[in-house]
């Protein structure tokens, strides 16, 4: 489905005439997204400008992380970290700039800010200060990312609540940015999971998370064994993955980008959906399962195929769902059950038989919500229990599976360019569509390059939450 308002946005006369004549129509950005295969160095010749409050007690590890994905970072001259980033910029020979805060300084790619140690009302004047002057030199599909300290239950109230300013912080930045394609999020880090920053804030700081908007993402340190090194290049070398509803639209598209980090796909749909489903496996080098997810011998069915063809699987995800909208007073039983079964009944069975001894330590299970289940939405009371239900699972699942290195996680997306947004009626679709961020909807690849982020090593940290990719959706926000 094309959005009329952004080809026209891409139109520079067009977008010219409409800012001169003053029209209050709403231009979204085109957004920049990762046109090359997963590599190494996702941030080479990035300026990225880095700052903190009184301490940083998180600069090693995201000096790290940054000269090694190739970026250049700028700090300022009196900055207390700055030998920190010295030392990892020569270390990756990446040239060091200093940056001056004033509004006319070069253009900047992206501002990350270490707030873990704000502890006081006063404090959060850092946030004033670092970003006011840099506001208006992040370039077009920028990125904003604040780290900051995961909630626990010995901190102090002041701490809590100084931390917690940080959320209402970024999501109003990402709604002043998002007109400019350009996203903010904030990474919440547990006291000892800091080990575990590099891998979202790398996902967060890239093109791959274009669509993720306003976020707050939790990072913990894992239970279980250590993970093995991973090449940033070929994530899911090796790996096997299961893709329910991979036909079209999300799944079609999550397979081939879990296939170009290097999983093998097993793409599982409909047995109506034969013709297609081959395609796509066949697009992705995977292998095609027709198999219908809510019959009963539907668990076993995969469990056997996953046996015969492959030791076992790494990655689950349930994508699989459908809508069968009316409000409640004119929905028919068939129409609850066949929603609530297929987007949660079969969630659980498959997942149940498939944890008996199919899914590998170190497996990963990530099942579609949706921004309904969060909010609710008119004429989907089935859709959105089913939705808020996969919301609860993957936080019950989580410790359940954490010992064997297992993570589970929920993906919600908002408003995203499929047949089943096509069919909303016009005028709510265009609603949709625009009452974002970003104004615009999403494409079925935002959503997999999320999903195939959670399915890799670097996402270890995160279990038991649940991640949007809804552009900043106000629903439910
Ligand atoms: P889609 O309709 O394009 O694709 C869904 C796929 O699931 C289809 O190929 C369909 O054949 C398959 N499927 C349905 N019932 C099945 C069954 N019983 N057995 C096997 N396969 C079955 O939908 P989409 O937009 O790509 O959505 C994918 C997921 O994302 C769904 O869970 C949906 O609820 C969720 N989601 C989508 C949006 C959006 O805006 N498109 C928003 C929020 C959540």
């Amino acid at each position: 489905m094309s959005d009329f308002l952004l080809e026209l946005g891409q139109n520079h006369r067009a977008r010219a005439l409409i800012k001169g004549l003053g029209l209050p129509i709403p231009m979204p950005q085109d957004l920049a997204r990762a046109s090359e295969g997963f590599i190494a160095r996702p941030l080479e010749g990035h300026e990225v400008a880095f700052g903190h409050g009184d301490a940083s007690p998180l600069s090693e590890v995201i000096a790290k992380t940054l000269a090694e994905a190739g970026a250049h970072v700028g700090v300022v001259h009196d900055c207390p970290s700055r030998g920190i980033f010295e030392t990892q910029a020569e270390a990756w020979s990446r040239p060091q700039w200093e940056l001056t805060l004033n509004p006319d300084g070069p253009k900047l790619d992206s501002i990350v800010f270490d707030a873990s140690a704000l502890d006081t009302t006063e404090s959060l004047r850092n946030l004033y200060d670092f970003f006011h002057p840099l506001m208006r030199r992040l370039k077009k599909c920028g990125r904003v990312v604040i780290l900051a300290t995961a909630p626990d239950a010995k901190q102090a109230p002041l701490m809590r609540a100084t931390q917690a300013a940080l959320l209402g912080f970024i999501k109003s930045v990402a709604k002043e940015v998002g007109k400019k394609g350009s996203t903010a999020n904030i990474i919440y880090v547990e006291g000892n999971a800091s080990a575990h920053l590099e891998g979202p804030l790398r996902f967060l700081l890239s093109r791959r998370s274009v669509f993720v908007s306003g976020q707050p993402i939790v990072v913990r340190a894992p239970k279980g064994r250590k993970l093995p090194e991973w090449d940033w290049s070929r994530p899911l070398d090796g790996k096997v993955a299961l893709v329910t509803g991979a036909a079209r639209g999300i799944g079609a598209a999550t397979s081939s980008l879990l296939a170009s980090a290097g999983a093998t796909v097993i793409c599982l749909d409909r047995p109506a959906d034969d013709g297609l489903l081959s395609k796509v496996a066949r697009e992705v080098g995977g292998m095609p399962l027709p198999v219908d997810i809510t019959t009963p011998e539907a668990p076993q069915a995969i469990a056997d195929f996953v046996a015969e063809h492959r030791d076992g699987l790494d990655i689950i995800v349930h994508n699989a769902g459908v809508t069968r909208d009316k409000t409640l007073a004119r929905m028919k039983p068939e129409w609850w059950d066949q929603a609530v079964d297929i987007n949660l009944g079969a969630v659980e069975r498959i997942t149940s038989k498939l944890l008996e001894g199919t899914l590998r330590d170190h497996g990963r299970i990530i099942c579609l919500s949706s921004v309904a289940g969060i909010a609710g939405n008119l004429g989907q009371t089935n859709y959105a229990a089913s939705k808020s239900g996969i919301l609860g699972y993957v936080r019950g699942l989580a410790p359940v599976v954490a010992r064997r290195g297992i993570t589970v996680n929920a993906i919600a997306p908002g408003f995203i360019e499929t047949r089943l947004t096509a069919a909303i009626p016009v005028v709510i679709r265009e609603a949709g569509r625009r009452l974002s961020n970003l104004g615009q909807g999403g494409q079925p690849r935002d959503v997999g390059d999320a999903i195939t982020f959670l399915s890799t090593p670097a996402a270890h940290g995160i279990t038991g939450t649940t991640l949007r990719v809804c552009g900043g959706a106000l629903i439910g926000a």
